[in-house]
């Protein structure tokens, strides 16, 4: 059986695998910080600083249209979402659905709270020049989180099943404005051989929520009901994912209790990453 990659983060800065070296866990903890969106702190269990570098709260999403060029790369084109052939999925607004609940899965989580879908018009570059994640938004047309699909050749053959740049920490060597403006893009490849398997719509809304647990902090862990694990069909989040990200965003309802409220989070954002390095493979689940 052919070895089945998640995602990995994009080489941006610097070429080739690195190992990434993840805070923790924590003695009993299901979940695992990402490393550039997150730095060490104190007790081993560093969190991001909610004063000086916060994450930030209220999302938008979008879903880039294909045909959209990448704007330092013309090679790399997004292809339609249906051109994914996910089983079980038809129009552009299946696709949707499954990425809005995927959104509400982590909202529904935790003190996140997803202020809904922007409509893109296929005028907002990506790439280079593609907005700030802080500049994103409804009156940008596009969405903090971007959701595309490329093909293999597109991802500059990436063997991936998706990929997700974060937002990284500020001050890290990865945040410059090539990866500040790729901060918040999640990458679906659309090509790859699982969608059209029988779980392919299940296998969608796994990854679709594993990428945004990137995009808010997340790393790769090995627990088995975490969407940051394989096998890569829950159709949930995790008791740690869920542990996870109260312990960042504070209990859902709550009014932030580690974090400021998002207007100010997005002004003060600094998109980032660099997403190099954490690569694994994994055998789908039987
Ligand atoms: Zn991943």
């Amino acid at each position: 059986m052919l070895g089945l990659q998640k995602c990995w983060w994009g080489r941006f800065v610097i070429g080739g695998w690195l190992s990434v070296a993840f805070v923790g866990p924590a003695s009993g903890q299901d979940w695992l910080h990402q490393n550039n969106a997150w730095v060490p702190g104190p007790n081993g269990t560093s969190v991001r600083s909610p004063d000086d570098s916060p994450q930030p709260t209220s999302l938008t999403w979008s879903m880039v249209p294909g045909g959209v060029e990448q704007s330092n790369d013309s090679s790399r084109v997004t292809k339609d979402f249906t051109e994914m052939g996910v089983t079980g999925l038809s129009s552009l607004d299946d696709y949707g659905s499954v990425l809005e609940a995927a959104v509400d899965a982590w909202a529904s989580a935790a003190d996140i709270t997803n202020l809904g879908y922007i409509a893109e018009t296929g005028d907002v570059s990506i790439g280079a020049s593609g907005l700030l994640f802080a500049d994103r938004g409804s009156e940008s047309g596009v969405g903090h989180i971007r959701f595309m699909a490329f093909d293999q050749a597109g991802l500059g053959g990436a063997t991936a099943l998706a990929q997700a740049t974060p937002i990284p920490e500020p001050g890290t060597p990865v945040d410059n404005g090539y990866n500040l403006s790729r901060a918040g893009d999640i990458r679906f490849r659309s090509d790859a051989y699982l969608w059209d398997d029988l779980l392919g719509q299940d296998y969608f809304l796994n990854i679709a929520m594993h990428e945004i647990g990137h995009i808010l902090g997340f790393a790769h862990n090995s627990v088995s009901d975490s969407v940051l694990s394989s096998p890569y069909t829950e159709l949930t989040l995790g008791t740690g994912d869920i542990a996870g990200a109260v312990a960042i965003y504070g209990t859902a309802g709550g009014g932030g209790t580690a974090i400021p409220e998002p207007a100010s989070l997005l002004l003060a954002m600094v998109g980032l990453v660099w997403l190099t390095g954490w690569r694994r493979r994994e055998q789908p689940a039987a």
